[in-house]
């Protein structure tokens, strides 16, 4: 007798947790609740992309550097 093993995965849409079979890990599966498609074992979604902080950190140098050479260009 044989086993199947199933891991719990967050619905992305629905937020549900499903029941997927280890067997379907990277594979498309339907959700049984609102029958959206996704990847099983992908959807789990932690944290934000650090794109953005560098980008607000970038604005900021920018920022700064415009200003200090603003300064140098004062006329005397
Ligand atoms: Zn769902």
């Amino acid at each position: 007798m044989s086993k199947s093993s199933y891991f719990l995965q967050e619905c992305g849409t629905c937020g549900r947790s499903l029941r997927i079979r280890v067997e379907y890990l990277g594979k498309r599966v339907v959700c049984q609740h609102c029958k959206t498609h996704f990847r099983a074992a992908e959807a789990i979604g932690r944290g934000e992309s650090p794109v953005k902080v560098e980008s607000v950190i970038l604005k900021r140098a920018d920022q700064l550097l415009a200003a200090a050479d603003h300064s140098k260009h004062r006329p005397r």
